[in-house]
C-alpha cells in the first residue's frame, strides 16, 4: 500500500482503538481538491489508509453500503467528516478497497470484459471479494465474466498461485462457470507438465473439487500403470511407485485403490471363458480342436495386445474391453468371408479345415461387462471406492 499512500502531516487527533500505525492518505483516492466532507463526500479508512469518497458512489450498487453510509435525517454524524474520525471498514484491506473504487469510478467503455488486460488480475480478485462482501451482485457477475475471459485467454501465463486464488474466488462467489474455467485450464497446464500436479491435488482437495481431483488422479494413475506394465516377476510385490512419490497419503491411497480395483477387474475379464457356439453340423471334435482353439487364440491375442498397448492403459478399461470386442467382430467377419453363405454350409464343409463356427455375440459376456463399466469413462468410483 505504501506506494499509494503518504503519511499525514498533521498528527491524528484520535488514536485508533487498536493503536495501530498512524493513518495515511491514499494517493489515488484521497483527493485534496475534492469537496470537503459533506452530505455526499466522506472519509473512509481501510487498515490505516484514508480514502475520500462519495457516499452515493458506494451506495449506488450495494444494499450493504446503503445501510452503512445512508444518513439519518437531520445533522451529519461526526464519523466520516474528518481524517480523525473516518468511517472504519472493518476487515477490508486498503488494496481491496482501492480496487473496488478503481472499478466503481471507471467509465463504462473501460469495462468491456474482453478488453480487460491480464495486469488487472489481482485487482479483479479484490473486486470480486469486495463485491461479494458488500452484496454488489452486478459486480460479482461482471468480475466472473472477466476472469473467465482472462483464464481462458492467458492460461499459460498463470501460476499455481493465480489459479488457486481464482478458484478461491469462484468458490466464494459460488460461480460454477468460473470454477470450471479455472479447473479446466489449470488441468490443461498440469497435464502439459507446465505446472506441478502435487499442488493442484492439494488445492483441489481443500476445495473438495472431486471432478478436478479425478482428472488429476487419472493422469497420475496412467504413470503408475506404465510403471507396472512389465513387472519383473508376477510374484514381486510392488512396494514403491515413482509416480506416487511426494503425494499426500490421501492422494496415493486413492490412486492405489483405483489401481487395485482396475487390475482386479481386468484380470477377471482376461479369464472370461468366451467360446463360439457349436453350430449344427459341426462335430464336437472339430469344434473343440478347431473352432474353439482358433477362437481362443484370437481372444488371447486381442487381450495381450490391449494389455501391452500404451494407448490403452488400465485407466481406459472401457476402451480396452471395446478393443477386444472389436477384434472378435473382425474375426467374425473374416470367418463369414471364408464361409460364404454361412448358414447354408453343408455339414461336410464344416468339417473341412479352416472353416469355423462363428462367434455369436448375442447375450454376450462382453456386453454385460460393458454395461457394468461407467459410461462416462470417469474413474471416480474407483478412486473413492474406500470412502463411500
Ligand atoms: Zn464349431
Amino acid at each position: 500500500m505504501s506506494e499509494f499512500a503518504t503519511v499525514l502531516e498533521r498528527p491524528v487527533k484520535r488514536a485508533r482503538p487498536d493503536s495501530g500505525p498512524p493513518y495515511v492518505r491514499d494517493q489515488q483516492f484521497y483527493d485534496d481538491e475534492a469537496p470537503a466532507p459533506s452530505v455526499d463526500w466522506c472519509i473512509v479508512s481501510a487498515e490505516n489508509v484514508l480514502f475520500k469518497v462519495q457516499r452515493s458512489l458506494l451506495m449506488r450498487d450495494s444494499p450493504l453500503f446503503s445501510t452503512l453510509f445512508g444518513l439519518p435525517q437531520g445533522q451529519l454524524p461526526a464519523e466520516g467528516q474528518s481524517d480523525a474520525y473516518p468511517i472504519v471498514l472493518a476487515g477490508d484491506t486498503a488494496s481491496d478497497f482501492r480496487a473496488l473504487l478503481t472499478y466503481l469510478t471507471k467509465p463504462g467503455f473501460e469495462l468491456i470484459p474482453k478488453d480487460i488486460p491480464l495486469d488487472e488480475f489481482q485487482n479483479l480478485l479484490s473486486l470480486g471479494k469486495m463485491a461479494h462482501k458488500y452484496q454488489m451482485s452486478g459486480w460479482e457477475r461482471w468480475t466472473g465474466t472477466v476472469l473467465i475471459e482472462l483464464v481462458d485467454k492467458h492460461a499459460r501465463r498463470l501460476s499455481t498461485k493465480d489459479f488457486s486464488v481464482a478458484l478461491d474466488l469462484a468458490m466464494l462467489l459460488s460461480h460454477a462457470s468460473l470454477r470450471d474455467a479455472v479447473t479446466d485450464n489449470w488441468y490443461s497446464m498440469v497435464s502439459a507438465a507446465r505446472l506441478p500436479i502435487l499442488d493442484a491435488m492439494d488445492i483441489a482437495e481443500r476445495h473438495a473439487q472431486r471432478s478436478f481431483l479425478v482428472r488429476l488422479y487419472t493422469q497420475q494413475l496412467k504413470l503408475v500403470c506404465h510403471e507396472t506394465q512389465q513387472p519383473p516377476s508376477p510374484f514381486v510385490a510392488v512396494v514403491t511407485f515413482q509416480a506416487l512419490r511426494g503425494l499426500q497419503p490421501i492422494h496415493s491411497q486413492r490412486i492405489l485403490a483405483a489401481h487395485s480395483s482396475l487390475s482386479i477387474a481386468w484380470s477377471a475379464f482376461r479369464r472370461l471363458e468366451i467360446l463360439p457356439r457349436r453350430e449344427p453340423g459341426c462335430s464336437p471334435d472339430h469344434h473343440e480342436r478347431t473352432c474353439c482353439r482358433k477362437f481362443r487364440s484370437v481372444w488371447l491375442e486381442a487381450i495381450n495386445t490391449a494389455d501391452s498397448s500404451r494407448s490403452l492403459p488400465l485407466t481406459s478399461l472401457r476402451q480396452r474391453v471395446l478393443f477386444v470386442q472389436d477384434q472378435l467382430a473382425h474375426y467374425k467377419q473374416d470367418t463369414m468371408i471364408n464361409n460364404p453363405g454361412d448358414r447354408i454350409l453343408s455339414p461336410m464343409a464344416r468339417t473341412s479345415p479352416g472353416i469355423y463356427c462363428i462367434y455369436v455375440d448375442e447375450r454376450d459376456e462382453i456386453k454385460r461387462v460393458l454395461a457394468a463399466l461407467p459410461l462416462t469413462n470417469s474413474l471416480d468410483p474407483y478412486f473413492f471406492a474406500a470412502e463411500a
